[in-house]
């Protein structure tokens, strides 16, 4: 099987086109909010009333995007592209209130937004960050506890002794010690977080790890843990895995709100030259 080339941590993450590539972000300049205009933001709510016998709810006409355009009339206004692939969080993709961040763009400056809610109920907030994001590789580790309960499960018939397996994972997190997380290839799949991400060991580690193995196996043992290595090593337990830090760098925003937008721009571009 063929598999993706590495080009950064997140690739394969961030291509996946989400829900909001059909959104469309609306800025107002001056005060610097953004709306996120989605399919739904004009849907009715149905308000539920405590009644008995049940009555149908009445129904409240929405318009979210009307709201914003009445709150920022006579500022301006201006589109952003939300940068495809750019999306990352900080939990695991299926918990509903978390803050994610992407990043977006009105063709001369990107921004990021930070899109969260407060309570599950809550609507989703979008919040503009003039700045940019980094994610920091803050550790790579081995599975030791998936690794010592595989070499249990497949060595069922002659067990390993503790201490052999104690001693593997000793040396492979050694050798995981001395690889260099940018030049691994992560798996294509997918992590339930989108801070963690697995990575498959290259092969210069993977021949440091079979010579050292002939350290602790011997003969027909050691045959075993060789092929148990190759089987294990693209897509099994011997994965390692990569921890992030998403960390969000803020620059201050030139004072753009009292001068006409072409010389805010201008101070931008010579802070960027300084
Ligand atoms: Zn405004």
């Amino acid at each position: 099987m063929e598999r993706e080339t590495n080009s950064g941590p997140f690739r394969s993450r961030f291509r996946k086109p989400r829900r909001t590539t059909m959104n469309r972000l609306v800025r107002c300049i001056h005060c610097d909010e953004v709306f996120c205009r989605t399919p739904f933001d004009r849907d009715p709510e149905y308000a539920p009333q405590p009644s008995f016998p049940p009555v149908p709810s009445p129904v409240i006409e929405r318009d979210d995007f009307g709201d914003f355009l009445r709150n920022h009339d006579g500022h301006r206004l201006e589109e952003l592209t939300i940068i495809q692939d750019s999306f990352v969080s900080e939990k695991d993709y299926v918990e509903p209130v978390k803050a994610s961040y992407f990043k977006a763009t009105n063709g001369r400056e990107s921004f990021v937004i930070k899109k969260f809610r407060k309570a599950i109920a809550d609507p989703l907030t979008y919040q503009l960050i003039h700045g940019d994001y980094r994610l920091e590789c803050i550790s790579l580790e081995i599975q030791s506890e998936a690794i010592a309960k595989q070499l249990r499960y497949e060595f069922k018939s002659i067990p390993l002794a503790a201490s052999k397996v104690e001693a593997f994972l000793r040396l492979y997190r050694r050798v995981a010690q001395g690889m260099d997380v940018e030049r691994l290839e992560r798996v294509s799949e997918e992590s339930s977080n989108p801070l963690q991400v697995y990575f498959i060991m290259d092969e210069v580690s993977l021949m440091f790890l079979l010579r050292n193995c002939r350290n602790i196996f011997e003969g027909q043992q050691y045959n075993e843990i060789e092929a148990f290595i190759q089987r294990q090593r693209e897509d099994g337990v011997l994965l390692l895995k990569a921890n992030y830090r998403l960390e969000i760098i803020e620059k201050a925003r030139a004072k753009s709100r009292t001068l006409p937008v072409g010389t805010a721009l201008k101070i931008e571009k010579a802070k960027e030259n300084i």
